[in-house]
């Protein structure tokens, strides 16, 4: 088994140690500037739905839900997970892309079907659906909790003999040549044979030093909670809707709302508004009022801010680098990480002990940006 250091106690690191540990592997340490969860793990709106357009993905997050589910009786702690359905809604001219996404969802195992504009207002009859021509719909999605899931993954791990060093930020990497051999922190040295980055936002810097660059931009998220009215729930459904824009599902007493795209010039992931600006609220959720009219009479109860670290085709980077030994990198996740951490950990572990994949993960290859050979699914969606 080699000894392996993990960089980050995100949900991603996380996870990674839960499954190494499972697998047997004792010699594990995880190193965290902060504490588990604190990055941007915890800023999570923490949606978990399976629709996505390009087969990997589905299936990394069709295996995830069942860790969310079944997190008692696989993670040993109480239940994180709060199901609720989901619809996705895409630009009308995008209806036939979505269609051959359904299928290929399905076929991955995801439950889903496509509904119609009549079968959207039965579902929620106080949303507009005047203009929904098909949408997505998933019976058994929900939502959970980034801290909660990165601090019980990590717990559990500990007990099965992970050593977790927090607020010990990694200085560098050490190195010879080509090779990664640990880690440099201000307690001194750390070595192993094995360093996995699982750094979020802030993996650029550290590989810069290797002569390397991932091409990761940090990109600022602005998130409300609306209150729900007398009139009742605003959202029982949660949904991501193309012509709008925006994403929301239920929060207790509430909806909680985001949207697709944040501003990336000089954005700082060490310095940035810790609450959300009212001009830019405002306009989000006057767009989201397009969908749920209710939400332009709801008041704000509390906003969250973040940064995702989006990569040029807005899908992670996931393994090692060329001309690099020692070292694989998790990162990139591109506002998506929450729900696939489950199984993109369990990747990880595999790939670190030379195990099978149960789901391959090499599309993801941190080098296919210095190769030219972006991710393109056969039935993207403009604002994939
Ligand atoms: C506002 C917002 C909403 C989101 N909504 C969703 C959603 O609905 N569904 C979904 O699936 N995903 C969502 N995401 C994305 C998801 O939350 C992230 O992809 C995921 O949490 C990333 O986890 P991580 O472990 O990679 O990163 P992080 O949680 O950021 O963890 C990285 C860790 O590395 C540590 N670290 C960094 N540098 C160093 C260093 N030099 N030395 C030591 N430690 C270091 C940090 O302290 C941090 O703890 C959202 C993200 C945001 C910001």
């Amino acid at each position: 088994m080699p000894e392996v250091i993990i960089v980050g106690a995100g949900v991603m690191g996380a996870s990674t140690a839960f499954h190494l540990a499972e697998r047997g592997a004792r010699s594990v340490t995880v190193v965290d500037a902060r504490r588990a969860g604190e990055g941007m793990s915890s800023r999570s709106s923490a949606l978990v739905r399976m629709h996505y357009t390009f087969e990997p993905e589905v299936r990394l997050a069709v295996d995830s839900l069942a860790y969310f589910r079944d997190w008692p009786e696989r993670v040993g702690r109480p239940p994180v997970f709060r199901a609720c359905e989901f619809v996705r809604i895409v630009s009308p001219g995008e209806a036939d892309l979505l269609r051959k996404n359904v299928e290929m969802q399905r076929a991955c195992g995801a439950e889903a079907e496509v509904i119609t504009a009549d079968d959207l207002r039965e579902l929620e009859p106080g949303w507009h659906a005047g203009d929904v021509v098909a949408a997505a719909y998933e019976p058994r999605a929900g939502y959970g909790d980034g801290a909660v899931v990165a601090g019980d993954f990590l717990s559990r791990a500990r007990e099965l003999g992970v050593a977790y060093r927090p607020n010990t930020p990694v200085r560098g990497l050490l190195h010879d040549g080509g090779r990664v051999r640990g880690v440099l922190t201000d307690e001194g040295e750390l070595t192993a044979d094995l360093v996995i980055l699982a750094t979020g936002v802030w993996t650029r810097p550290l590989v810069a030093a290797l002569g390397v660059d991932l091409p990761i931009e940090a990109e600022y998220h602005e998130v409300v909670v609306m209150r729900d009215g007398p009139d009742g729930p605003l959202a029982r459904t949660a949904c991501i809707d193309s012509v709008t824009g925006t994403y929301f599902r239920p929060e207790g007493g509430g909806l909680l709302l985001g949207e697709f795209v944040g501003p990336r010039d000089g954005i700082d992931p060490d310095d940035f508004p810790q609450n959300p600006g009212e001009p830019s609220v405002m306009a989000m959720v006057e767009r989201a009022a397009h969908r749920v009219p209710a939400l332009a009479e709801a008041g704000i109860a509390r906003g969250v801010t973040g940064i995702y670290d989006m990569s040029p085709d807005a899908r992670p980077l996931l393994g090692p680098v060329a001309g690099i030994d020692g070292l694989i990198v998790a990162a990139g996740f591109s506002g998506m990480g929450f729900k696939i951490c489950p199984a993109v950990g369990r990747a990880l572990a595999e790939m670190a002990l030379g195990e099978p994949q149960t789901v391959d993960v090499s599309a993801f290859t941190p080098n296919r940006f210095a190769e030219g050979r972006l991710i393109t699914p056969p039935y993207g969606y403009t604002d994939d």
